[in-house]
C-alpha cells in the first residue's frame, strides 16, 4: 500500500505499525511523489492525508478517481481534528474511508482490512480463481496445491488478470498495471510473458484458464467459453 503523509514522525509511526500487521508500505511525503511512485506498479491501497503541502489530499483523491487506472483503488483519508466538518468533502473526492487523529494502530489496520475486504481484495494474502492459488505475501503460486515457480513478473500479470477473473484487458492496460506508466515496454513483451505463464501452468491443464481475448487482449476465466 501506499502511505502519503508529510509529518515524518507519523509517517515513521504508521509505515511500523503497518509493517507489523504484515503490510508492505511504500511512503511518500507529498501527493507530487505519490503521483510519480504511482506511475509504476499500482499498490492495493492508499492512505491519504488530508493536509499536504503544494497538492493536498483531496485533490490527489479526485484526481486518481477521475484517472481510469487509478479509479478504483480503495483510498482512506486522514484528518486531523477540526477537520472533520470537511469529512463530507472527502467522500466527494471518491475517498472509501476517513480516520480522525489522532487514532489507534489497531483502528487503522482494522480499517484497512474492512476496506480491502469490499474492494474483493482481502488481506489473507491468498489470489484463488479454480485450481490456481497465488499467496501474495510470501510470493508463491500454486496449482491444485502443487507449488509452481515463475517469474515475478509473471506472477504480478498473472494476480492483476485473477484480481479481475473474466475480464479482459488490452495490452496496454496490463503494462499500465504491471509494469507501470513510466517504463516503456513494447506490448509484445506481454506474449511472451503470456506463454511463459501458460508452459508454467500446462502440465496441470490449467494454461486454458490464461485465455486470449481476440482483438483485446487477455483474460483469466476459468469458464470454458472462448471469445
Ligand atoms: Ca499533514
Amino acid at each position: 500500500m501506499l502511505l502519503i503523509e508529510d509529518e515524518p514522525e507519523i509517517r515513521e509511526m504508521l509505515c511500523f505499525s503497518l509493517g507489523r500487521a504484515g503490510f508492505d508500505v511504500v511512503e511518500a511525503a507529498t501527493a507530487e511523489q505519490a503521483l510519480d511512485i504511482l506511475d509504476g506498479p499500482l499498490p492495493r491501497l492508499l492512505i491519504i492525508d488530508w493536509m499536504l503541502p503544494g497538492m493536498s489530499g483531496v485533490e490527489l483523491a479526485r484526481r486518481l478517481r477521475r484517472d481510469p487506472l487509478t479509479a478504483d483503488l480503495p483510498m482512506l483519508m486522514l484528518t486531523a481534528r477540526g477537520e472533520e466538518h470537511d469529512k463530507l468533502k472527502s467522500f466527494d473526492a471518491g475517498v472509501d474511508d476517513y480516520l480522525t487523529k489522532p487514532f489507534s494502530p489497531r483502528e487503522l489496520v482494522a480499517r484497512i482490512r474492512a476496506l480491502m475486504r469490499r474492494a474483493g481484495n482481502p488481506e489473507d494474502g491468498k489470489v484463488v480463481v479454480g485450481p490456481v492459488e497465488i499467496d501474495t505475501n510470501s510470493h508463491r503460486l500454486s496449482v491444485n496445491g502443487v507449488p509452481v515457480h515463475v517469474g515475478p513478473t509473471e506472477l504480478r500479470l498473472l494476480e492483476m488478470l485473477m484480481r479481475h477473473p473474466d475480464r479482459a484487458f488490452g495490452r496496454a492496460q496490463l503494462l499500465d498495471r504491471v509494469w507501470g506508466r513510466n517504463v516503456y515496454v513494447e506490448e509484445r513483451t506481454i506474449d511472451v510473458h503470456v506463454l511463459r505463464l501458460r508452459k508454467a501452468l500446462a502440465p496441470f491443464g490449467a494454461d486454458a484458464h490464461l485465455q486470449t481475448v481476440r482483438g483485446v487482449g487477455y483474460r483469466f476465466s476459468t469458464s470454458d467459453v472462448k471469445a
